[in-house]
């Protein structure tokens, strides 16, 4: 299966514009209270043992069943009898709120770094979604929303063909509305197979990515537009809060981080059609780029989104292109010789240009260019498109291969060759 999400933006009346506040309002709303139920179940249900029940009181009967999406969502149907409010909104999109609160909480119980879910003001709650839609809401240059009507939209792209639209889901952005339509096709797409040519991609501090050829640099989009908004930021403090003023420079400020980061998006999508015209497999290092984002290079590895590059923007187009894209281990890569293959020791962040210390050798290229050869040669031994020779020491490069990920199988029940391949739904659920 396939899912598409295009995103198109909205021309909305006055009156629609109304239509969309009052939706994102009541979804806020019971978003807010379906919250506040969840946490006074866990408060009610907490035991703190320096309290006396005089100042720690159980509001909710201990028997009491935990507010889940189920019981949420029935006593939604509920108290859309009692509150005529409530049936304004769409009832289906009422339903998503509590799947959206419940995906909330059941993350943080599987991943608690994501945070506990927070409640949500005007600002932090942008956005609903219709689950279901008709086969015929869909014209040229306007698309039917259910209980709303039909919406004029400016159709930057031609719809899908092939494609049914499943879902839809109206945003709020600083420079407008949005409409993102989920397409659908029960079509299966093969998975690539690796090719002849091959290109190996370093992430880099000194350049953006470095194919074995050149060094592309990126551009620092929010470090450009940082003047700019400095001053607005200025600007800002002066104003009395709430006011007027401070509305629009707020949406002012807000308007240039979205054109940061649409720039961003852009220039991602450009370069990785760029990188993958030519080539039939692509092969990156699994570096764990949160770490990047939180160490010394944070601010360039933040302005560059070089994470979302490498991990969503690159995988989907190279999906998209049919070509073959792994990842592989990114242990040593810059300690390798590119050329015979020796272990050179570690180099300092400093050290730009790799001289090989191999007599033999002394083999000399930029630092980054060469650990990019160094993962197209782990990949190419990966997928088997690289010869072993006598002249390297193969066991070290496909131990640094095999180390990374060794409960991994292959069809004979022995070690996988470490390759770390996303599968097809990865790559089409990450767009
Ligand atoms: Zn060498």
């Amino acid at each position: 299966m396939i899912t598409y999400a295009y995103q198109y933006k909205i021309k909305p009346s006055a009156k629609q514009i109304k239509q969309f506040e009052q939706y994102l309002s009541i979804c806020r709303s019971v978003y807010n209270f379906a919250h506040a139920e969840r946490k006074a179940w866990i408060e009610s249900h907490k035991c703190q043992v320096d309290r006396c029940s005089l100042n720690h009181e159980y509001i909710i009967p201990v028997n009491a069943p935990f507010p889940s999406y189920s019981i949420q969502a029935k006593a939604l149907t509920e108290a859309q009898k009692k509150l005529p409010h409530l049936k304004l909104v769409n009832a289906q999109c009422l339903q998503q709120v509590l799947k959206r609160l419940d995906k909330a909480w059941t993350d943080f119980f599987r991943m608690p770094s994501r945070g506990f879910p927070k409640f949500r003001n005007a600002n932090r709650f942008r956005s609903f979604k219709f689950p279901q839609l008709s086969t015929t809401c869909l014209d040229s240059g306007r698309v039917k929303l259910p209980s709303i009507g039909w919406i004029r939209i400016r159709q930057s792209r031609p719809y899908p063909i092939g494609f049914i639209p499943k879902q839809l889901q109206v945003v709020r952005k600083a420079s407008g509305y949005y409409l993102v339509i989920y397409f659908e096709s029960s079509e299966t797409v093969p998975d690539a197979i690796p090719g002849k040519k091959s290109i190996g991609l370093d992430a880099g501090i000194e350049s953006f990515v470095a194919p074995p050829t050149k060094l592309i640099k990126g551009p620092k989009f929010l470090k450009d537009k940082a003047r700019k908004l400095k001053l607005l930021q200025r600007q800002l403090k002066n104003k009395t809060k709430g006011s007027n003023n401070w509305l629009k420079l707020q949406n002012k400020i807000a308007r240039l981080h979205e054109k940061v980061a649409n720039t961003r998006s852009d220039w991602h999508f450009k370069l990785a059609y760029q990188i993958t015209k030519d080539v039939d497999n692509i092969f990156v290092e699994n570096i764990n780029f949160k770490s990047w984002s939180k160490g010394l290079f944070c601010k360039q590895s933040l302005d560059s989104g070089i994470g979302v590059f490498i991990n969503t923007v690159l995988p989907y187009v190279a999906w998209k292109q049919g070509k073959f894209y792994i990842k592989v281990d990114k242990d040593g890569t810059s300690q390798e010789c590119c050329k015979c293959h020796t272990h050179t020791g570690k180099k300092e962040l400093g050290q730009r240009v790799h001289i090989c210390s191999n007599p033999a050798c002394l083999h000399t290229k930029p630092r980054d260019t060469c650990s990019a050869k160094v993962i197209q040669y782990r990949g190419e031994l990966a997928v088997g498109c690289a010869e072993e020779t006598s002249a390297h020491p193969t066991a070290l490069a496909v131990g640094h291969i095999v180390k990374q990920n060794k409960t991994a199988q292959n069809a004979c029940r022995g070690d996988a060759t470490g390759i770390v391949q996303l599968s097809l739904f990865d790559l089409v659920g990450s767009r």
